[in-house]
């Protein structure tokens, strides 16, 4: 049987794919690039174009495309053991192999995983786990979890719950009781008129004055991305995250550092709690975890909660029919095992990082960006009608969306949050191909401008 033309593809995508994040109508008669293969960092379409892919997929392609490794895994453990499940007293080899290689990279106090399909259901699981673990301790009212505007935990309902996106909080009915949002350490957008010392501080000290509000009894856990990603790359200031630890510390709350997109390498280090020094009770994780290969994640859960889960707990009633599937779990344990081997988080930390940091600086020079900024491998380009001021283009423009699909028409995936743009590359991309990007960059501001 010949395969569909690419416009037959076109017409078949339009008229049955619901795509997620998509607005179906606007899809029109151009409709969606076909995206047919991949290797190292670039992707190709099915015209023939050749893509650098600034944005690892979605976050996740960390060791790059067509690991011939990766493939391999997936093979011989599907012709092994294609799917059993962990319940009740079994489980697989993929499976206690990867948990025990999780819990060597994560920090020493991080002991035990529980695995999930994806970084929803890893936040999902947060949320049971926090809730369960003060209900065990004899305190069930603290139950309240304080997330941050903007901040981006997964699609489920608790996910999106978690997550401080409006326009998500507005659509398919009410979110679950019980969280509510801070304010974010977004310098650019909301802390100019202060150094971004002061900036991080004052984020901090709104932290303080929620649980004094809320009463420190009743609020359960804290949940952030040591690096807000999907809200546009927001790195925090450096006064931000020891000022959050001494509150948390303060009142007795558990911290959640969401690292879906900040582990496994993407800030330098394995963990991007790990680069911030901040010594989480839980780390929901996925994405990067099997480079995006097969689907795959899990919360790793520090001593002080697991220890409680099993000693005091009993059976924890959730999990998911692939918790720790087989063939996924065998992909993450090569992806990681390819990582260590190749000194991946080493090239992000001493080579690839400091290389895009200077590079990606050169950018503030162009007269449509207020703000260069980035750390490790994952960076943002804020756009602004006035440089000095940070002041933004007009909304109707969609500036961010036009520059965002010049990129694309240009060879180069970057993604526009707003009038921000955010690029998080594979991991492995060289300093050659750093240049290539930015010089992209470059290129899509000219013309965007
Ligand atoms: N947490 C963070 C920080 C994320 O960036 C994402 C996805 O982008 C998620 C959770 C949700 O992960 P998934 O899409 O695998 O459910």
């Amino acid at each position: 049987m010949t395969p569909p033309s690419t416009a037959r593809l076109k017409q078949l995508d339009r008229d049955h794919h619901l795509h997620p994040f998509t607005d179906f109508k606007a899809l029109g008669e151009e409709g969606s690039r076909i995206i047919t293969s991949a290797d190292g960092i670039y992707i190709h379409d099915a015209d023939g174009n050749r893509i650098l892919d600034a944005m690892a997929g979605l976050w996740c392609v960390n060791l790059g495309y067509g690991r011939q490794e990766l493939v391999d895994a997936a093979t011989e453990q599907l012709q092994q053991l294609p799917y059993y499940n962990n319940f009740f007293k079994t489980t697989h080899p993929p499976a206690v192999e990867l948990a025990e290689t999780l819990c060597r990279l994560a920090p020493a106090h991080m002991n035990r995983v529980f695995f999930t399909g994806s970084g929803s259901e890893a936040n999902d699981t947060v949320l049971r786990m926090v809730r369960r673990y003060w209900a065990l301790k004899g305190k069930p009212e603290k139950q309240w979890v304080i997330g941050r505007e903007n901040g981006y935990h997964g699609s489920t309902v608790a996910g999106m719950s978690l997550g401080g996106m409006a326009p998500m909080h507005e659509q398919g009915g009410p979110c679950v009781p019980g969280i509510t949002h801070i304010r974010q350490p977004w310098w650019f957008s909301e802390g100019r008129d202060m150094s971004p010392d002061e900036f991080g501080r004052v984020c901090a000290q709104a932290l303080d004055e929620r649980i004094q509000e809320l009463g420190a009894d009743k609020v359960a856990a804290f949940i952030a991305e040591p690096v807000q990603g999907a809200g546009g790359a927001i790195i925090p200031p450096d006064s931000y995250w020891p000022a959050i630890k001494e509150v948390l510390a303060k009142y007795d709350i558990l911290l959640v550092a969401d690292e879906v997109i900040c582990g496994f390498g993407r800030l330098g280090e394995w963990f991007g709690s790990v680069h911030y020094g901040i010594e989480p009770d839980l780390m929901p994780v996925a994405k990067g975890l099997s480079s995006g290969y097969l689907p795959i994640g899990g919360v790793l859960v520090g001593d002080r909660v697991a220890n409680t889960l099993i000693d005091e707990g009993g059976e924890f009633y959730h999990g998911f029919t692939y918790s720790g599937h087989p063939t996924c779990a065998a992909v993450a344990l090569k992806n990681l095992q390819l990582m260590e081997q190749e000194g991946v988080v080493e090239h992000v930390r001493d080579v690839a990082g400091p290389y895009l940091a200077k590079r990606w600086k050169e950018l503030e020079q162009h007269p449509l960006i207020g703000e260069a900024r980035s750390l490790g491998l994952i960076g943002a380009l804020e756009i602004a009608a006035d440089k000095t001021t940070g002041q933004r283009f007009d909304k109707s423009l969609a500036v961010g969306n036009l520059c965002r699909d010049i990129c694309f028409e240009t060879g180069l995936v970057m993604r526009s949050v707003g009038d921000t743009m955010v690029i998080s590359p594979p991991l492995v991309i060289s300093v050659e191909q750093i240049d290539e990007l930015v010089d992209l960059a470059r290129a899509a501001l000219d013309e965007t401008a």
